[in-house]
């Protein structure tokens, strides 16, 4: 593996091989500890807002004795003109092996990963505009194991702005080619008619009736120009203590906004406890997907 940029590059082997060393990982190196090993240098270029991705990356990065340096795009010389491409290979040769991005343009980071660079580099896809986030899959389906052990013919619930959300993409794309069935479940204002690859049901409570896991999405404020009946939304598709089945187990990728698609109640209780676990796991997951395309790449 040298670049990480979408679910669709990943065998399904690749994908249990991440979740595997994942695991390995989480039960291997106790919290707050790090691997002792000679290692590489992480570039983090984030151009959205994130705090779950960054921090994890950072964390994976550190735990893996690598080392993790954030890129500042306000005082970065991209704003005095240079390109993108000429930004990475200079930061490659500096010694950074590993680029993480994060970028609101779709297709930016597969275009990118086309060039040559001096030393070498890799890129990770830590979330692009609305289409992939591939290692916030990764994690769920990690998280998903976890819990119900396979998502084989798992019924899997996908709630809110699905249009808008690059965890939906992914998590369908990944979801799907494990047997799971997924529902998607939105007003028509947030329903993606381009997804063929998920069931569509517009009721909540038809789309929860059954449900194995249950993943509930923000919306997503930044990408929406248009007005969001927020009082009508929170009345039909809030995820809260009456309508989640009892033997769901409920999952958000995070940030929540706490008594808009979950309610406060819910997230403080029981049933909110996988979310903060998802953040916990998806450290796991990228010190795999780090140490995998490091290791994959004879340096
Ligand atoms: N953190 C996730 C993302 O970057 C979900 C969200 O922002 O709503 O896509």
């Amino acid at each position: 593996m040298k670049h990480l940029i979408d679910i669709k590059h990943l065998t399904n082997d690749e994908i249990l091989q991440i979740t595997e060393l994942a695991s390995y990982y989480e039960d291997h190196v106790p919290y707050g500890t790090q691997k002792k090993k000679q290692a590489g240098s992480v570039a983090l270029l984030f151009f959205e807002n994130s705090t779950r991705t960054r921090f994890s990356f950072e964390m994976a990065s550190k735990k893996l004795g690598f080392s993790a340096f954030n890129f500042d795009a306000q005082k970065s010389s991209i704003l005095k003109g240079e390109g993108f491409f000429d930004t990475l290979n200079n930061l490659n040769a500096i010694g950074c092996d590993i680029a993480v991005i994060r970028h609101s343009k779709e297709g930016f980071i597969e275009e990118l990963a086309k060039n040559e660079y001096s030393y070498g580099l890799s890129l990770v896809n830590a979330g692009e505009g609305k289409a992939s986030h591939p290692t916030q899959a990764l994690l769920d389906f990690y998280t998903l194991k976890k819990h119900l052990k396979t998502v084989e013919n798992k019924k899997i619930v996908i709630v809110g702005d699905i249009i808008h959300s690059r965890v939906a993409k992914s998590n369908i794309e990944l979801l799907n080619r494990f047997g799971a069935h997924v529902v998607c479940c939105s007003p028509s204002y947030f329903e993606d008619w381009t997804l063929t690859s998920a069931k569509y049901e517009p009721n909540l409570k038809t789309a929860l009736k059954d449900a194995d896991a249950v993943m509930g999405l923000r919306i997503q404020k930044e990408r929406i120009e248009t007005r969001v009946p927020y009082a009508q939304y929170i009345e039909d598709y809030q995820i809260n203590e009456t309508n989640l089945p009892q033997s769901a187990i409920l999952m958000h990728p995070g940030p929540v906004n706490r008594d808009v698609e979950i309610s406060g109640a819910l997230l403080d209780s029981d049933k909110g406890k996988v979310i903060i676990e998802q953040a916990r796991n998806g450290v796991f997951v990228r010190m795999a997907v780090l140490d995998l395309i490091y290791e994959g790449v004879k340096r």
